[in-house]
């Protein structure tokens, strides 16, 4: 299946002009997305409640007001504040505030994907998701290099919804390296597997790498280093986006190559496709949404964060940075969380007995 993919001169700026862009949160996506919009011209005002963020939003030059003033006094409204309080938000202080035929934006496709957010038909509902943390939003559209997104438009109820899109992905900066339209379904999936299948497989291959060099006796300072303490993993990752995957062997020596393509074939037949094929189907139902909505689920992801800190790589890794004088990290000093509704205890107990055991050889 082929997506469609825009560039800068799919871009109108003037389907703009004269319209008031809300900007909600003043965060990582909010405050880069901000200044990309008014260095393009258009008009913003930022909505947030009153504390550090109203303080940066101001000091950078902006008016900001309470959100739901922000909604009434905006054509144009872009939600960008964390996933998990954006149902809470939209039906207190946005739904019947912002004008009819008004646009909403979401940077993620989650919350419209699993029906968490049920916004009007009156409002055209805009994705406009990048593939690129905050700082990088901001700091490639002043060089100009631009980012990837994944945008789309699911709800035309201004009659204009396409071209509102596209002139508020140029003004980010997204159309100077391609915007690419896939559905809002499509964006949270392809998120969420990453997350939950390339990410894990990825870790457990790192980390059974290192436990088999350190359990055959190499030091463990030098492991972390080879293993990824170097950074040069990451050197080969931009690498593999910048030149491609195939192409990406030639930085490395002649050695290198022949090892790793020679070896490679060792490998073809890791369990992996089954496993990640049976994640995508949960995500894709939206059970995983379901699962991560529920009150036991925040007591449980608590406990799985505890469960990692504890880990045996987690212990090494911290004498490790120790010793090569490396700033140490926080969760070292995670605390074992408590449960005070019985009800949730009895829920998740097992599961978390489970949960303990599969950290412990991590
Ligand atoms: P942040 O965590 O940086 O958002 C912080 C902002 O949200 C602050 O202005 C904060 O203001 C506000 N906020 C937090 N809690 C509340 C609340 N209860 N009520 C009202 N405002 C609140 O978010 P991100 O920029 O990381 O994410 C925004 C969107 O962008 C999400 O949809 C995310 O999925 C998406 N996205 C994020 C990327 C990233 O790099 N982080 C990449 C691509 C997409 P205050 O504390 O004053 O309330």
């Amino acid at each position: 299946m082929d997506a469609k993919i825009f560039t800068d001169e799919n871009g109108k700026l003037d389907v703009l002009s004269g319209l008031t862009i809300g900007v909600i949160g003043y965060g990582n996506q909010g405050r880069a997305q901000a200044l990309n919009m008014r260095d393009s011209g258009l008009k913003i005002i930022i909505g947030n409640k009153k504390d550090e963020f109203k303080k940066i939003a101001e000091n950078d030059g902006f008016d900001v007001f309470p959100i739901d003033e922000t909604a009434k006094q905006s054509d144009i409204l872009f939600l960008l504040i964390p996933d998990g309080i954006m149902k809470e938000v939209y039906e207190n202080n946005i739904e019947g505030n912002l004008k009819e035929k008004g646009a909403l934006v979401f940077a993620s496709g989650y919350n419209i994907a699993f029906n968490i957010i049920k916004p009007s038909k009156n409002y055209d509902i805009l994705l406009i998701a990048p593939r690129m943390i905050g700082k990088g939003v901001r700091e490639r559209f002043l060089t100009e290099e631009g980012f990837y997104s994944f945008i789309h438009a699911e709800n035309d109820a201004s009659g204009k919804a396409t071209d509102i899109l596209l002139a508020l992905s140029k003004s980010i900066g997204t159309l100077t390296k391609g915007a690419i339209d896939i559905s809002f379904k499509q964006e949270a999936v392809l998120d969420l597997f990453n997350e939950q299948a390339f990410g894990p497989a990825f870790g457990r291959v790192l980390l059974t790498s290192i436990y088999t060099l350190i359990d055959s006796g190499y030091p463990k300072e030098a492991v972390l280093i080879e293993m990824f303490m170097s950074e040069e993993m990451s050197y080969t990752y931009k690498k593999m986006a910048q030149v491609g995957l195939v192409k990406q062997v030639d930085f490395h020596s002649q050695t290198s190559q022949y090892g790793s393509m020679s070896r490679g074939i060792k490998f073809r037949n890791l369990p992996l496709k089954n496993t990640m094929k049976e994640i995508l189907e949960n995500i894709e139902s939206g059970n995983f949404a379901e699962e991560w909505k529920k009150k036991s689920s925040k007591a449980k992801f608590k406990f799985i964060k505890f469960f990692a800190t504890k880990t045996r790589i987690n212990r090494l890794e911290q004498e490790v940075r120790k010793k090569l004088k490396m700033k140490a990290i926080d969760s070292y000093d995670y605390q074992e969380p408590t449960i005070t509704d019985p009800a949730i205890l009895m829920e998740i107990k097992k599961e978390l007995e489970k949960f303990e055991s599969y950290f412990q050889d991590y």
